[in-house]
């Protein structure tokens, strides 16, 4: 297994893996980690937002 979360490989994700978190709404930062909400919809959240609480996740509305 390669890294995914640092270097090189960033740069071939779609805006170099950077966005909006959903759940902490902090711009411009990396999103390289998947939460689910209980509805099973998938979020990619930032490092922070990991290891945040399933209440925090299933806040966040729309895609
Ligand atoms: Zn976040």
């Amino acid at each position: 297994m390669s890294k995914t979360k640092r270097g090189r490989v960033l740069w071939n994700l779609p805006s170099r893996g950077r966005g909006t978190c959903p759940v902490c709404n902090m711009t411009r930062i990396k999103l390289l980690y998947s939460r689910s909400k209980t509805d099973g919809t998938v979020l990619k959240v930032c490092k922070r937002c990991q290891g945040a609480v399933q209440s925090r996740i299933d806040a966040v509305t729309g895609s």
